[in-house]
């Protein structure tokens, strides 16, 4: 059974790996903009899009006791603030939604194929608090990734995500994950990627920045940023939080993204309590965060 220290390190996890990865994201312009913003006025380190969807989509959970699709994706469209540093596809999306379209019309309005974009795979890994048949969770996690992401590659990193974090919540060794991950029906482009995350992995050294950026990428597609958050927290099991995320921004491209990723994942193995605590002091919304992984808990969906 999952305690409510593994369930707030999942929750606030992410929400610091957004939030403290935020200031890393992208070129110059949106590191400036993000230096003007990126503070409340109580001078907590805001959270973006990342955490705000998770918040969106487990609320609805957790008032209606399903995965609610329609719900969820009305609450994405009225949560929507441009000030959260949505991508400008998803900005388009969910103003189409609040505008009363149904997000099944719309989430191939911008790309013709869908979304592969990550914003699927951001807001899945706590979906493992509430699921205990993983094939069941990884279904869950793709479906809810459909309403902004048509693209299977953009669902599949969800459903990856959110399944590596169900195995971190058992304690699955890092070399086990990336196997049992192997096993899913993902597209071929992710079998690849973890073949490779599974070599780096047994080798003597981690990999540096500059090589991640390489491959498996940092971009804000949903294979390469999904692979180097899930390469990131397996790598770093053995080690702390803070080092783990140093790497992360020190890659640059989608921070806060790959940083969320693999701080939910760390977190959901390691529990609250091994999370920084003099950074959950500076985080927006931790009292929200807190009691949101504590009704996670008694969801049944
Ligand atoms: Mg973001």
């Amino acid at each position: 059974m999952t305690t409510l220290d593994r369930s707030q390190g999942c929750v606030l996890g992410l929400a610091l790996g957004d939030a403290f990865g935020a200031p890393y994201e992208g070129g110059v312009l949106e590191r400036f903009v993000w230096g003007m913003i990126g503070k409340t006025s109580d001078r907590k380190r805001r959270f973006t899009d990342d955490t705000q969807m998770m918040l969106d989509m487990m609320g609805v959970i957790v008032e209606h006791g399903e995965l609610d699709l329609d719900a969820i994706a009305t609450q994405f469209a009225q949560s929507y603030r441009w000030s959260r540093g949505y991508g400008p596809a998803a900005a388009k999306l969910l103003k189409k939604i609040k505008r009363g379209a149904h997000w099944n019309e719309v989430n191939r309005a911008v790309y013709k194929e869908g979304s592969l974009g990550n914003g699927g795979a951001m807001r899945a890994a706590p979906l493992a608090l509430l699921f205990d048949d993983q094939s069941v969770l990884f279904d869950a996690a793709k479906q809810q990734a459909r309403i902004t992401h048509a693209h299977p590659l953009g669902q599949d990193g969800a459903g990856l995500i959110a399944c590596a974090t169900h195995m971190a919540l058992k304690d699955m060794e890092p070399i086990a994950i990336v196997d049992e991950l192997q096993v899913l029906d993902v597209q071929q482009e992710y079998h690849e990627a973890l073949h490779h995350v599974r070599e780096w992995l047994t080798a003597s050294t981690l990999r540096t920045a500059q090589q991640i950026r390489i491959s498996p990428g940092v971009g804000m597609t949903a294979l390469e940023s999904c692979m180097s958050a899930l390469y990131m927290a397996l790598s770093h099991f053995e080690r702390d939080f803070e080092s783990m995320m140093s790497l992360s921004w020190s890659c640059g491209g989608d921070a806060d993204t790959i940083s969320a990723m693999a701080g939910a994942i760390w977190g959901a193995r390691h529990g609250h309590k091994k999370l920084p605590s003099s950074w959950l002091k500076e985080l927006e919304g931790r009292a929200v965060l807190e009691a949101l992984s504590g009704d996670l808990l008694n969801v049944t969906v």
